[in-house]
């Protein structure tokens, strides 16, 4: 069996994550059990939501436990199968985490899915037709509720999450309005993502500014909010909102090393008798299937090809995560391991 390089949790972050918050380790790969099958991780993928499970505080989700291999999804490889419905060769997505091989139970529910990576590259199963676009599908289509002409805005537009939510909506004839970190990131958002337009946060780094921005990249206000960061860019949105608008709010990420994120002035969601509603793409597993088949479709049509920030090696991990969270990324961030 092949030895396995894997990165554990070493410490927990007091403040930002650094890379001593990781280390690297080497491991046998035990032999198969009856039902078991042994996957070689080609793509490795780095989530913002890892930040929040190195913490010990309460969330929705267990901590990442200290001393273990760090959660992640992965797509790979079925090298060896002692599972009568995977073979050698089979291509699939799973959560083997952040090392270079795991071994799976193939019986076990949710566990193991097999992928196709003939019309659809292998790595998108962890991006645009994987977790990340299926978030976009569900708080576009179950919260956001687009008519068509209707404007929609989400931030951190460019990434997984983003650059999916762009398709989909503008797949339902909506305008779609970003707000993504740079120059660089916002035309490739207008000319490569399908935005219409397109606000760089750090040329309008406080309230008064992004309001601005949005007002005139929204003359008809907004619709429908997609919220990956939280801060001024809620309040801005809030300001800009339209009667009855409806915000889905999947991220906050300007938040995520503690910082509290108070929001201005919450009685224009009364004003605006607004519908905010947080989500967990995990807990509503029933609707993967089409979600899954649409954003397939999209990508097979040519019109969700976003970019993919990948890093090379096992060991370059914990670096590319502290970039992720740092917004050095474009698209999605992964790590490859083959
Ligand atoms: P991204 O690929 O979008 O990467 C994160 C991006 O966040 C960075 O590239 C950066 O983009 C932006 N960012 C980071 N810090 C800040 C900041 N302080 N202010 C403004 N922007 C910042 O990640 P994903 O697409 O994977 O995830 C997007 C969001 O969706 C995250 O908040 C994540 O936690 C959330 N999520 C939630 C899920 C759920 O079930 N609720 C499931 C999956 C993701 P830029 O340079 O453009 O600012």
């Amino acid at each position: 069996m092949p030895r396995n390089q894997q990165i554990v949790l070493e410490q927990r972050p007091q403040g930002a994550a650094t890379v001593d918050n990781f280390r690297l380790v080497t491991s046998d790969t035990p032999p198969l059990a009856e039902g078991q099958v042994l996957v070689r991780h080609h793509y490795l993928s780095l989530d913002p939501y890892m930040r929040g499970r190195m913490n010990d505080s309460k969330s929705y989700a267990a901590s990442q436990p200290l001393g273990e291999v760090m959660m992640g999804g992965t797509v790979g490889e079925v090298i060896e199968s002692r599972h009568p419905q995977y073979a050698v060769g089979d291509k699939v997505v799973g959560m083997g985490g952040w090392q270079e091989y795991s071994v799976v139970d193939g019986g076990a529910p949710g566990l193991l899915r097999k992928v196709d990576a003939s019309q659809v590259p292998l790595s998108y199963y962890l991006g645009a037709v994987g977790m990340p676009g299926v978030t976009a599908w569900y708080g576009l289509t179950q919260i956001i509720e687009p008519q068509p002409g209707q404007t929609l805005t989400v931030s951190a537009a460019t990434g997984a999450v983003g650059s999916a939510f762009a398709a989909l909506a503008k797949a339902r004839g909506c305008r779609v309005v970003g707000i993504a970190g740079g120059p660089l990131k916002c035309a490739y958002a207008v000319d490569e993502l399908g935005f219409d337009a397109c606000i760089d946060h750090r040329a309008h780094g406080d309230l008064k500014a992004m309001s601005q921005a949005l007002k005139a990249a929204c003359p008809h206000g907004i619709d429908g909010h997609f919220e990956n960061v939280g801060g001024y860019l809620l309040d801005a949105v809030l300001l800009r909102a339209n009667a009855f608008a409806r915000v889905a709010l999947c991220g906050m990420i300007a938040g995520y090393d503690g910082q509290p994120l108070p929001l201005l002035n919450p009685a224009l969601l009364l004003i605006n008798r607004m519908r905010v509603q947080g989500f967990i793409v995990s807990e509503h597993m029933q609707f993967w299937p089409q979600a899954l088949q649409e954003l397939a479709g999209l990508v097979v049509a040519g019109r969700l090809r976003p970019r993919e920030t990948v890093a090379q090696g096992l060991a370059s991990a914990p670096e590319a995560f502290l970039g992720l969270l740092q917004g050095k990324n474009v698209g999605k961030q992964l790590v490859k391991l083959v």
